[in-house]
């Protein structure tokens, strides 16, 4: 199999001076796409700034023989970021939403300081980014976008609701992405890496970060970026070499007659139907409450 290029093409990593950004802005960079690395260079808790992340990286593609260019924003100015490509290289194809930083601390001492500034970088700044791209890749009819969750978002972390709930936003987000995008091949895709970072150096053995290289995550989001890909909508876990598809689930259920024998006592009689996972189903929209309702509407008091 030949090995996948991206030749002409216009790739912005956000979050692109460290750790899983500059892996994938090197990687972007070494096949052929134009690559704007943006990073503010300020601390994993989002302190200070600098322009120093983003140059290094910048220089690096160069020195390689690639194609980039700095942009220094916060992505809470998304718009800037892609107008640096706009006017760097008159286009935008691939929107890497990497760029993020941590507040943890337990809910109880968590301060509105602490969840604004996550919920800011984390859900505001994929957003502007995001919004500031919408125009380009609907009028060229093509686009691809990788959102960044976590595992804190998908299953909970102590000591990171504010993280957390800014991580699931992601998934939500991209998955009205998709389905908005479907019509104008504009493909939205959303990870959970696990990986060796500074933001994961301070939590996690030496031994074990030392099998969790950036670098491998970078396939699978090289694959769901290429042109050829068809993948929307979906959520993958990836890290240390494993890559794995995430679904939702949902149970059978439990559906009683919608008329006064519906009460929290008939509830409780049927409780277990409501999370028996026999014959579960694996939504990829809302239930169908009309045909639900439909169902119920024709059952007889007490009917399952
Ligand atoms: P990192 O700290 O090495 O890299 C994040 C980069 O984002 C930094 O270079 C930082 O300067 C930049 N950044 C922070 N705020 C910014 C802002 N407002 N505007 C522009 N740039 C900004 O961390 P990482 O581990 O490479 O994390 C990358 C992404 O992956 C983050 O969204 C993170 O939440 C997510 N993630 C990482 C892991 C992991 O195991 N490393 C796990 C789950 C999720």
């Amino acid at each position: 199999m030949s090995e996948l290029r991206y030749d002409g093409q216009v790739v912005v990593v956000t979050g692109a001076g460290g750790g899983l950004g500059k892996a994938y802005a090197l990687f972007f960079g070494s096949r052929g796409a134009s690559v704007v690395v943006n990073d503010l260079g300020g601390s994993f808790k989002g302190e200070g700034n600098s322009t120093k992340a983003a140059d290094v990286i910048v220089d690096e593609i160069k020195a390689a023989g690639g194609k980039a260019v700095a942009n220094y924003n916060s992505v809470t100015d998304g718009d800037k970021i892609i107008e640096t490509a706009i006017q760097t290289y008159g286009r935008i194809d691939i929107l890497i939403n990497n760029a993020g930083i941590l507040r943890d601390i337990s809910f109880k001492n968590l301060s509105d300081k602490d969840w604004d500034l996550i919920i800011d970088v984390h859900v505001k700044g994929s957003y502007k980014c995001a919004r500031a791209a919408w125009p380009h890749f609907r009028k060229q009819k093509y686009g691809r976008v990788i959102n960044t969750a976590s595992a804190a978002g998908l299953f909970g972390s102590f000591g990171q609701t504010n993280y957390s709930a800014a991580k699931l936003a992601m998934v939500g987000f991209t998955e009205t992405l998709a389905k908005e995008g479907a019509k104008y091949n504009i493909l939205a895709n959303v990870i959970a890496p696990i990986a060796a970072s500074r933001m994961t150096e301070t939590v996690m053995p030496a031994d074990i970060l030392e099998n969790l290289k950036p670098d491998w995550v970078v396939p699978l989001v090289a694959v769901l970026v290429h042109k050829d890909s068809q993948e929307s909508g979906s959520i993958y876990e990836v890290g240390g070499g494993h890559v794995a598809k995430l679904r939702w689930e949902r149970a059978s259920g439990l559906l009683l007659k919608a008329d006064d024998t519906y009460t929290p006592g008939a509830l409780l009689k049927q409780w277990d139907q409501i999370s028996n996972f026999n014959g579960a189903e694996h939504p990829t929209g809302p239930a169908d409450f009309l045909a639900l309702l439909d169902k119920s509407m024709k059952m007889s008091p007490g009917d399952k």
